[in-house]
């Protein structure tokens, strides 16, 4: 097991009450760092206060993005224990990502002791209230100071911990989302399937066109066709089509989310017909004409399940399930949330506790 060193900050911030807390704005007193050095490897792991870095501005991530993150959450349930959902399979993603962008990967178990130490310095930064998060923010930036085009020779894996509010504060909110055919995310053979910084530049003009045609995200079509569903957001897409859940197979384009992973298994369990195959949008519009649509949904960590009440499409536009949220949708999101905070059976073995 490697040495992590640990230096407390001095001067502790004063934590927000968890009634103000919203995404990705506040950070706890702490960080952790790990240095990687061509022909030394991953070393000097540390925990030391939350701070800037210092970095050169030939680093090869500012110019090339080399890049690549994760994010995942830990619960404090109602007996105060805090509770990891899935971080082996977010520690294997980080390390598939690393793959892809010519990153040396991490030892797993080093990753997931940067998650249980950190959080244990920062275990007060915790929320209590109900949907409240700690959200885990991995990430491997490329360091050496060089603008040639080819993989950096120095990287810095580092992690930050941000205390999150409810993703839904007054209820699940169905969202419109706007089908585009004239930008992509991700195409076959590209990094659709990491996490990596770019995507989400690269998503971000389509995303505005969507938001200033008054819906709040994009559904993603494939980067060849324009035709077949791919994501919606940053989420993974499901939709309920007569007795049928579809989804998109994991075809290298799309990223292969765990809360998807987690609700395929879930609905299996329950003895629903689940098919990951591609489908398209003439599939979705014309289920939506002969009644056969019956809910559609994103899922990631952030909000665990997002419902679809509408769906634009050139020029048509479609409810969903009268603009409601479905009740498999509502199903999911209470079955997931239950074993998150700990108030139903891990039979999975999905947590871990810190
Ligand atoms: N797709 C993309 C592009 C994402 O950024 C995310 C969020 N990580 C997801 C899907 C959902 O993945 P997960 O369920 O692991 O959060």
């Amino acid at each position: 097991m490697t040495n992590i060193t640990i230096t407390r900050t001095t001067k502790p911030a004063t934590r927000p009450s968890d009634d103000s807390l919203a995404f990705g704005t506040v950070f706890t007193d702490h960080m952790f760092v790990m240095d990687y050095v061509e022909g030394k490897g991953w070393h000097d792991a540390r925990i030391e206060p939350y701070q800037p870095f210092t970095l050169d501005p030939a680093a090869s991530v500012l110019h090339y993005a080399q890049a690549v993150f994760d994010g995942l959450k830990a619960f404090r349930g109602k007996d105060g224990t805090v509770r990891l959902f899935r971080p082996k399979k977010h520690a294997e993603r980080l390390n598939i990502s690393c793959e892809r962008l010519c990153i040396p990967q991490l030892d797993p178990e080093m990753i997931l002791q940067s998650f249980h130490k950190l959080i244990e310095v920062d275990e007060a930064w915790v929320p209590s209230k109900p949907g409240t998060a700690l959200y885990l923010r991995p990430t491997v930036i490329a360091s050496e100071a060089f603008l040639g085009v080819r993989p950096s020779k120095r990287y810095i894996y580092f992690l930050i911990l941000s205390p999150v509010g409810p993703y839904y504060a007054e209820g699940m909110n169905p969202v419109k989302i706007l089908a585009t055919d004239q930008y992509v995310r991700a195409v076959p053979g590209g990094t659709g399937a990491a996490k990596t910084a770019a995507n989400y530049a690269a998503s971000l003009y389509g995303a505005e066109v969507a938001k200033k045609a008054g819906y709040t995200q994009v559904l993603w079509l494939d980067g060849v066709h324009h035709k077949y569903l791919d994501e919606v957001g940053t989420m993974n897409i499901m939709v309920q089509i007569g007795d049928e859940v579809v989804t998109p197979p994991l075809n290298g384009s799309i990223l292969a989310g765990v809360t998807r992973d987690s609700i395929l298994t879930l609905m299996r369990e329950w003895g629903l017909r689940v098919s990951e195959r591609q489908v398209s949008i003439d599939e979705v519009m014309e289920a939506a004409k002969d009644g056969t649509l019956k809910e559609m949904w994103g899922t990631g960590t952030a909000a665990v399940v997002s419902p679809v009440g509408e769906l634009g499409y050139r020029d048509q536009k479609i409810l969903i399930n009268g603009g409601k949220t479905g009740a498999l949708t509502q199903k999911l999101y209470d079955a997931i949330v239950g074993i998150q905070y700990g108030l139903t059976n891990d039979a999975h073995g999905w947590t871990e506790r810190v």
